[in-house]
């Protein structure tokens, strides 16, 4: 099958869905691999690596017009109109945007968003949403402790002790357990909220403190359970009690990274203007969930999706890519889950995918076909 990996166009993207290394394994396959000329060179593979394995080095045209489309992000109009009807995309297609899918779908392409895969066993080595969080969760940590004014560790030397930051984290999924894992290395002194109590026992094993929060109700206890693994909006009487708990702690905390995220809606409020008013001047939020709150904020409203602002004191960083800034990390994992997840609709050698709808995976994925978006 001819393969076509895009170089993205999306702004601040420098991730790209092939690596070399996974180019040279369809290849083996029997397909032919086409690339955009300078696809790869923000992940630190230029066009030479691709070539050394096989690829073709080819125009935007060139690859958008494969059988195959392999992508990070979702394409834009403008590559929309460079695909073929009946070509098959696969990538991080945004599958809670309608309009997106209608587009992809009036394009007549088959397409597979891998951000709806379950979070299931069989799934884990295709879950993007999975290996992109987690380098997030690192990269919010370190770039944290660059923009800190102090030290992470607590140091004990001849000009006397420097006391160990305080790290908050808010959303203990993926990301957050990354950003603990990471803070903890780094010498820090971390405590962690989350709505599931399953994660409760992972924030300890981690060697932080969890800010339990007791579910008082039974309706409190059942939308804490959420649904699929993922967090569903708290009651308002869980939400006020949190609050008031993780309020005590951001106002002694050095740095904060919140990552709460509820898919398909907006990210929950959780770090209120009070609140980072009461913080030290110096601290630092990392705030993962920027552009993905109400009014484009993130779990904090005076976060600004793509900036770094300065509000009393306090530093928020605003990033919405924090994979993209290890480029070459995160695009050699989400190369691996794609063609991971090409295992369950690629033949060897096949000139045709095959689309089998007792998978439930392929199904979770599949959100447009013939016309029509297939996800509801
Ligand atoms: P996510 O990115 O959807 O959300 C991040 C975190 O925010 C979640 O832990 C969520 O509970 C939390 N959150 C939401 N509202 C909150 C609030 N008001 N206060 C505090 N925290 C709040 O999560 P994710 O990292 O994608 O993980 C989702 C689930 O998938 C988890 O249960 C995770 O263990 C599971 N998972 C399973 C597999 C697998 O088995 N294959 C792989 C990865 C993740």
């Amino acid at each position: 099958m001819l393969v076509g990996v895009p170089l993205e166009t999306a702004a601040g993207e420098t991730r790209v869905a092939v690596t070399p290394e996974t180019a040279k394994k369809l290849k083996a396959q029997g397909h032919t691999v086409r690339v955009q000329s300078g696809a790869g060179v923000r992940a630190s593979a230029p066009d030479a690596a691709y070539e050394a394995v096989g690829a073709e080095i080819t125009d935007a045209a060139g690859a958008l017009g494969c059988d195959l489309v392999l992508k990070v992000r979702t394409p834009s109009p403008a590559e929309i109109a460079l695909t073929k009807r009946g070509a098959a995309l696969v990538g991080m297609l945004d599958p809670f945007d309608r309009s997106g899918l209608e587009r992809l779908a009036a394009a007549g392409l088959t397409a597979f968003a891998l951000e709806a895969a379950p979070r299931t066993t069989r799934a884990q080595s295709m879950d993007v949403l999975s290996s992109q969080a987690n380098i997030a969760g690192y990269k919010a940590v370190i770039m944290a402790a660059d923009r800190y004014q102090k030290f992470f560790p607590m140091l004990m030397t001849a000009a006397g002790t420097v006391k160990a930051a305080r790290v908050v984290i808010l959303g203990v999924g993926v990301a957050g357990l990354q950003a603990i894992a990471t803070a903890k290395r780094l010498g820090a002194v971390i405590e962690a909220s989350d709505v599931r109590p399953s994660v409760k026992e992972q924030v300890e094993s981690l060697g932080a403190r969890f800010i339990d929060v007791p579910y008082e109700t039974a309706e409190e206890k059942e939308a804490a359970e959420g649904v699929g693994g993922y967090a569903r909006p708290m009651p308002p009487s869980w939400l006020a009690r949190q609050k008031v708990e993780v309020a005590k702690r951001v106002a002694q905390a050095d740095v904060v990274i919140s990552t709460a995220l509820i898919p398909g809606r907006p990210a929950p409020t959780l770090i209120t203007t009070e609140m980072v008013q009461a913080m030290k001047p110096g601290s630092v939020i990392i705030d993962i969930a920027a552009g993905r709150g109400p009014e484009g904020g993130g779990n904090c409203p005076l976060t600004v999706a793509g900036q770094t602002v300065q509000v009393h004191g306090v530093t928020i960083v605003g990033e919405t890519n924090l994979p993209a800034l290890v480029a070459a990390d995160a695009s050699a994992l989400y190369a691996r889950n794609v063609l991971d997840f090409l295992k369950l609709v690629l033949a060897k050698d096949a000139t045709a995918l095959n689309v089998p709808m007792d998978d439930d995976i392929v199904v979770a994925c599949l959100v447009a076909r013939d016309g029509q978006v297939t996800r509801s």
